[in-house]
């Protein structure tokens, strides 16, 4: 089975757009959440993915836009944005965001947007942090997004090791457990600013990284028709 695996879309249509068709034809599509906030097109990106048939979980951007978490809990802008979605976010939407669970499993992978222990918040950016999170799961691996960058820790004889998946790289899966994250299709953070995402294929138990051109000025003028912060709206195109 091929599968597409997306984190963090943030509502920015022409990202998605561009990574579904760069990685069709797939099997299925698992999503690790932030589907909403920061980007102007909330509703599309939920519909895009309805279509798509995508499965996965909620983020701590999707939760906020529900009002199932406190927007004092972000940084000004980030609530900023998560106001503006929560106004504009239609019924249809709301109902197919509230419907996702923060924790999934789908063979040998849990699917959490943050850490296992702590699938809102956690970011699992170092090597302490993962190695505090391998008992929080009990597939052998465990996809995560959340902190917008593609990187693998891997648990090897008690040592943690650690890889920085660029565009092209590849993975092969074997008894070592694993935490992994695709990257963010709708606002990377890695310095590199094209969408990132990724496909497993379950049978030969291998992962590639994928970079994906996308019209960032055509977001960033959606953004700017939507008043959403300057700031946000400039990110995208340094990937930072
Ligand atoms: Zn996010």
């Amino acid at each position: 089975m091929r599968v597409a695996v997306l984190s963090d879309i943030h509502g920015n249509l022409p990202a998605l757009q561009a990574v579904l068709d760069a990685l069709r034809p797939f099997d299925a599509l698992w999503q690790l959440g932030d589907i909403v906030g920061y980007g102007p097109e909330p509703d599309a990106v939920v519909s895009a993915l309805r279509e798509a048939g995508a499965g996965g979980v909620r983020g701590n951007h999707d939760a906020a836009a529900l009002g199932l978490i406190e927007a004092d809990a972000f940084n000004d802008d980030a609530r900023e944005a998560v106001e503006w979605t929560a106004d504009v976010l239609a019924e249809p939407a709301r109902e197919w965001l509230a419907n996702l669970p923060e924790r999934d499993t789908q063979g040998d992978f849990t699917l959490v947007h943050g850490s296992p222990r702590d699938p809102t918040w956690e970011y699992v950016y170092s090597m302490p942090v993962a190695r505090a999170n391998f008992p929080a799961f009990s597939t052998r691996h465990c996809l995560v997004g959340h902190t917008h960058v593609p990187l693998v820790f891997r648990l090897d004889d008690g040592r943690i090791e650690t890889l920085q998946p660029s565009d092209g790289s590849s993975l092969q899966l074997d008894d070592r457990r694993t935490i992994i994250n695709p990257g963010s299709v709708g606002q990377p953070r890695d310095g590199d600013p094209r969408a990132c995402a990724m496909v497993i294929d379950t049978e030969e138990g291998s992962i590639a990284w994928h970079r994906i051109d996308y019209e960032i000025a055509t977001t960033q003028a959606r953004m700017r028709d939507a008043r959403l912060p300057e700031r946000l709206i400039d990110r995208l195109r340094h990937g930072l």
